[in-house]
């Protein structure tokens, strides 16, 4: 009982120099460790008379309680007076002004996307997905481009094999839905494009395309001018007139060529529209019979149409952007002037 007294005393005379969590852990060790008094008391405990025994054997315990809880109380306290030294040793300027967070925004080019979408999906349509990477089948076969058309060509498309290329249109996603589902069919088709093309101000490798696609019975027409009017409208927030130009796309027949009316000048004629009161928009058409029919589509009993548009030429025009090379060229000080 006497060594139990001395050792204790002695642990509290050396934790009253205890000055860092360094020293208190040297304690631990030294009173609490292996090699240390406790287990050395353990030991002793063979010698003391079986009667004894469980005596002091509870003291031993109640000594090694009573350590380690002195230990545990002093290690708080010398954390918090560490910090606090750490602390007051930095140098705070409290008179500094606070660094300004910058808000991000969405890129120009997902702002009018996200539009557009929202206009569409209101008029019923509904968004599809498809393969960036794709077969020559599901971007030019499938929809009617006869093996020699140029778009085919080394030039315009970037071939990874013989058989498979970067799409060069949102087109094959139509291919890929008209086989999976049956009409009516009412879906937009949004994602990047890729051409080989010379890096311009006005053209690129990649873009974005844009592509609604409508499928029922008795589709006509008037249905395609009226669903294409009422989107413009309600994008360009506006009514604008337009105009319906025949041209020439292999899937669809026939095709037109879809100009608005200038934003900029309402027609009169400006550097915009380059004088001619119109700007190029869409390309548009009735789905040619035969893009139907590999759908596993009857074009007997449906018909449908489609129009596209390239997304970075629509928001040049909103925008007044020079240069399409911007949109991909991450400078901060383009991106952060589109504010909604
Ligand atoms: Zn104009």
């Amino acid at each position: 009982m006497q060594s139990i007294r001395d050792t204790y005393q002695q642990f509290i005379d050396d934790l009253a120099l205890v000055k860092t969590t360094g020293d208190l852990e040297n304690i631990k060790v030294k009173y609490l460790g292996k090699k240390g008094p406790i287990q050395q008391l353990m030991k002793d405990l063979r010698d003391v008379s079986a009667a004894e025994r469980p005596i002091v054997g509870k003291e031993i315990n109640d000594l090694k309680e009573l350590m380690t809880s002195r230990c545990c109380q002093l290690e708080s306290e010398l954390i918090a007076k560490e910090e606090k030294i750490q602390l007051a040793n930095e140098c705070i300027d409290e008179t500094l002004p606070g660094r300004r967070s910058f808000v991000g925004r969405k890129h120009p080019l997902t702002q009018t996307l996200e539009e557009i979408v929202s206009i569409l999906t209101g008029m019923g349509f509904s968004v599809q997905d498809g393969p960036e990477v794709d077969t020559d089948y599901y971007n030019f076969e499938a929809l009617n481009f006869p093996p020699n058309h140029p778009a085919r060509d080394m030039q315009d498309t970037f071939y990874i094999t013989p058989h498979v290329l970067l799409r060069t249109h949102t087109s094959n996603i139509q291919a890929r839905v008209m086989e999976v589902n049956k009409p009516p069919i009412r879906i937009i088709a949004t994602g990047k494009v890729y051409r080989n093309e010379e890096i311009t101000a006005r053209s690129h490798v990649f873009f974005h395309q844009v592509e609604a696609v409508y499928i029922d019975d008795n589709v006509s027409f008037s249905d395609l001018f009226a669903t294409l009017d009422l989107f413009l409208a309600k994008l360009f927030k506006r009514e604008v007139t337009t105009r319906y130009r025949p041209s020439y796309f292999p899937f669809v027949e026939p095709g037109l060529e879809v100009d608005v009316s200038c934003l900029n000048c309402q027609g009169s004629g400006c550097q915009l529209c380059k004088h001619t009161g119109w700007l190029e928009i869409a390309g548009a058409g009735m789905i040619h019979p035969e893009v139907l029919r590999n759908g596993g589509i009857d074009p007997e009993k449906y018909s449908g149409f489609a129009w596209g548009m390239g997304l970075e030429r629509l928001v040049i025009l909103l925008r007044g952007i020079q240069d399409i090379r911007m949109f991909t060229e991450n400078d901060l000080r383009f991106l952060s002037q589109f504010t909604r």
